[in-house]
């Protein structure tokens, strides 16, 4: 016989042979008597005899005798109202939330309750208030929980854009500086936020007041840079007037006013460039004073200096300024004059001797006249303007030569 089902079976139709009623009692020791007589193993009576031999004495001497039933009482009687107790003292230590502290006072309610009377644990109505308060403490948890991870939002977005703008611009202002500091304060975690959030939200609006610090002597730096940037600034601005002076000297005759024969030779290569292009003819007239060696030998170099500044400020305000007067060279000067019709060329030049003659140069106490000798050649009536400057120089050297006080064009007539 190796099967229990075998030992069940006979087990079952001994009582029913005997007469014997197969209450759980006579069921259980028919088949203990039977196990022992057949000297059989089953793993499942092993361990129950390990059971018993690991009773304690009086636990053994207080079974009636030693059957699954009487161990099942012993091990029931075990749970008692003290252990409960025990048991409902941590109770809410289990149940309080582990983030909110909202509902701590329904906990200590019951739990109180609980441990007055600890057999109703098990009432359908208690059990029914620890499930709602289990949920209560589940959604409090879950609400901090995500107040806590908005101030989290709140400070991760903050620093982003923070940073962002600081990537995006070099400089900073104190004003902007004092908005950063007015977002952060604005921030205003919820009081129930973890205390390394706080540190971290402290420790930020400490950051962003050194960084306003930083900014503040910066700013005292860029003060001091911007003076000095200024002071450099004017002294540029000094540099480039007297640069202005000297190129003007260059193209200025300092005593006449008038252009210097460099400038003169610049312009005229433009000029003569319009002429080729656009046909717009001019006149060269050459003019020289006449005797002026004279008026230095007389009342000195100065005064020679004086007479040449008056003839070149009289010769620039009879002239229009898209023509040129220029200082040639000593006492002699070249005027390049636009026209149209040759009665221009002629007034121009009628004009100019009428009033050099007129004018008194006035040096000191001295007044003197001054005559001028000059020839006048028009371009369209030659093939180059060197050919214009030679004729205009012969002209002149003949005005020279049949008596100064004159001036010739190159058609022979002549103004005097
Ligand atoms: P002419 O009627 O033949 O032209 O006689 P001129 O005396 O005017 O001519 P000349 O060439 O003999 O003398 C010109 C003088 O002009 C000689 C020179 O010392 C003088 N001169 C040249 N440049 C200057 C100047 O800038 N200032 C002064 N004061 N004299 C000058
Ligand atoms: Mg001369
Ligand atoms: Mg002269």
């Amino acid at each position: 016989m190796k099967e229990i089902s075998e030992v069940v079976k006979l087990t079952l139709t001994n009582l029913s042979h005997h007469n014997i009623e197969a209450t759980p009692e006579n069921y259980e020791k028919e088949f203990f008597s039977i196990v022992e007589k057949n000297n059989i193993h089953f793993k499942e009576i092993d361990e129950f005899h390990k059971l018993i031999n690991n009773l304690s004495y009086n636990d053994k001497k207080s079974l009636n005798s030693v059957s699954y039933r009487e161990i099942s009482k012993l091990l029931s009687s075990r749970v008692k109202n003290e252990d409960l107790k025990y048991f409902l003292k941590h109770l809410s230590y289990f149940m309080l939330p582990s983030l909110s502290s909202q509902i701590k006072d329904e906990i200590n309610i019951i739990c109180t309750e609980l441990s007055n009377s600890p057999e109703n644990l098990i009432n359908v109505n208690i059990i029914r208030k620890l499930r709602k308060i289990t949920n209560m403490r589940i959604n409090e948890d879950k609400k901090i929980f995500n107040e806590k991870n908005s101030d989290l939002k709140k400070l991760m977005s903050f620093l982003s854009t923070f940073l962002k703008n600081r990537i995006e611009k070099n400089i900073i202002t104190l004003d902007e500086v004092d908005n950063i500091k007015h977002e952060i304060n604005s921030l205003k975690l919820v009081t129930s936020s973890d205390e390394d959030l706080r540190k971290l939200y402290e420790k930020f609006s400490l950051v962003v007041e050194e960084f306003s610090d930083v900014v503040n002597k910066n700013n005292e730096e860029i003060i001091k840079s911007k003076k000095e940037s200024d002071r450099l600034y004017s002294q540029i601005e000094k540099l480039k007037h007297s640069l202005s002076m000297a190129q003007e000297e260059k193209s200025i005759d300092f005593l006449t006013k008038t252009l210097t024969r460099r400038a003169y030779n610049d312009v005229v290569e433009k000029i003569e460039k319009e002429y080729k292009a656009f046909d717009s003819t001019y006149a060269l007239v050459f003019i020289d004073i006449d005797h002026f060696k004279k008026i230095n030998d007389t009342y000195g170099h100065d005064c020679g200096d004086s007479v040449l500044a008056t003839f070149g400020s009289i010769l620039k305000k009879i002239t229009r300024d898209e023509d040129i007067i220029a200082r040639f060279g000593g006492e002699e000067f070249i005027c390049l004059i636009h026209y149209k019709n040759l009665s221009d060329i002629k007034n121009y030049l009628i004009r100019m001797k009428n009033i050099i003659e007129n004018n008194k140069f006035l040096y000191k106490d001295i007044k003197l006249s001054i005559k001028f000798s000059a020839g006048a050649a028009l371009r369209e009536n030659y093939e180059s303007y060197e050919e214009t400057l030679k004729s205009a120089d012969i002209l002149l050297y003949n005005a020279k030569e049949l008596g100064r006080n004159k001036i010739i064009l190159d058609n022979d007539e002549v103004i005097q």
